[in-house]
């Protein structure tokens, strides 16, 4: 059955590509972005891209209740995936009270906006990284979690709100997707990551160098109890990730309540496999230097994906390789960002 979704953060990485699969399949899309990390000009793509228009994009900080009061208002709203929060590991270090403000005031502001219009399904984007520093691998949903950086936190105590509000209002369906580290773009290279300023996740950072707007990539620690030292992550095609969350919006009235749950693909790769594995998609090897561990990191967190695949029989279907081929083909395209289109 189409919807209308409310995508908050929809200009954004994940967001752009999720709204291109939701139009795809026939749902109206309303994004709420205050654009402080991305373009509007995704959102142009996003529309080309799908051959069809958003129903709406309001330029709208969440925490404004105000402006969010009224997107509701305008819209008839039948379910929201919740991306807009800042999500970087090493920045939560230093200013980790934008963290707690943004992410858990964000989700605050969002969930009595819900509360007020009668919208009782969500999707929110929550992390692997509220596993922490853990020597399980993989990591399943039951594990307990132990954040070891503001932003880790702030994601953890999102998700204990979201489970307090569905006990206090069973009528609430909420699914928490705790993705591993998506990369990646659309194979189409129209949509892809456009970090403001300078990159903080290892990929976009990668591919500013490939096309010469950085010198080279600093790889943070070569000491940890890894194969190579390097710190591990499972790397999750963005497209995987975007149909993930589509396919949850077809499960929030499966049940109510709050359910986690991973998305991942299952295996690891370690930071200088993936800077082996995006230099031979770029056809050249990228710069790099090993530098000191980042405050804040944790040697490896790899997803057991078995509990999504067997709830909906959903598994990712794109591998390392073509996670990098996108990423380069966008980059190549697109060597200053939406701003070079
Ligand atoms: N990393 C790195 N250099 C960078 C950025 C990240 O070596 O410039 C490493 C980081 O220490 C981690 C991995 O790459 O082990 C993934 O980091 P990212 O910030 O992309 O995602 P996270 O796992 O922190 O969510």
């Amino acid at each position: 059955m189409p919807q209308t979704v409310l995508v908050t953060g929809g200009a954004g990485f994940i967001g752009s590509h999720t709204c291109v699969e939701l139009l795809d399949h026939g749902h109206d899309v309303v994004v709420v972005d205050d654009h402080s990390n991305s373009s509007p000009h995704a959102l142009d793509a996003v529309q080309k891209l799908a051959g069809r228009p958003l129903a709406g994009a309001h330029r709208v900080d969440l925490r404004d209740r105000a402006a969010l009061d009224s997107v509701f208002a305008a819209h008839d709203v039948d379910a929201v995936i919740h991306f807009a929060a800042k999500k970087a590991v090493g920045e939560s270090m230093r200013i980790p009270l934008d963290y707690f403000d943004v992410n858990i005031g964000g989700t605050t502001a969002l969930l009595c906006a819900m509360h007020e219009h009668g919208v009782r399904r969500l999707v929110f984007s929550s992390s692997c990284s509220i596993y922490g520093d853990t020597a399980t691998v993989p990591l399943g949903e039951d594990e307990p979690a132990g954040p070891t950086n503001p932003y880790a936190r702030s994601k953890h105590i999102c998700e204990q709100l979201l489970g307090d509000a569905c006990r206090r209002y069973p009528e609430l369906s909420v699914i928490a997707l705790r993705y591993f580290n998506p990369i990646g773009a659309h194979p189409s290279g129209m949509i892809g990551e456009d970090p403001t300023g300078v990159p903080n996740n290892v990929l976009p950072y990668m591919a500013q160098v490939a096309v010469g707007r950085l010198d080279e990539l600093a790889v943070f620690g070569d000491d940890y109890p890894t194969p190579d030292g390097t710190c591990v992550r499972d790397y999750v095609h963005v497209v995987d990730v975007a149909d993930g969350h589509r396919v949850a919006v077809d499960h929030l009235d499966d049940e109510a309540g709050l359910r986690v749950l991973n998305l991942g693909t299952g295996t690891g790769a370690s930071v200088l496999e993936l800077v082996a594995r995006f230099s031979a998609a770029v056809g050249r090897p990228i710069p790099y230097r090993i530098a000191d561990r980042r405050a804040g990191d944790v040697p490896i967190l790899v997803a057991d994906p078995s509990r999504v695949a067997a709830a909906w029989g959903w598994r990712t279907t794109r591998d390392l390789a073509d996670m990098c081929a996108d990423a380069w083909k966008f980059q190549r395209s697109h060597p200053h960002g939406y701003r070079s289109a």
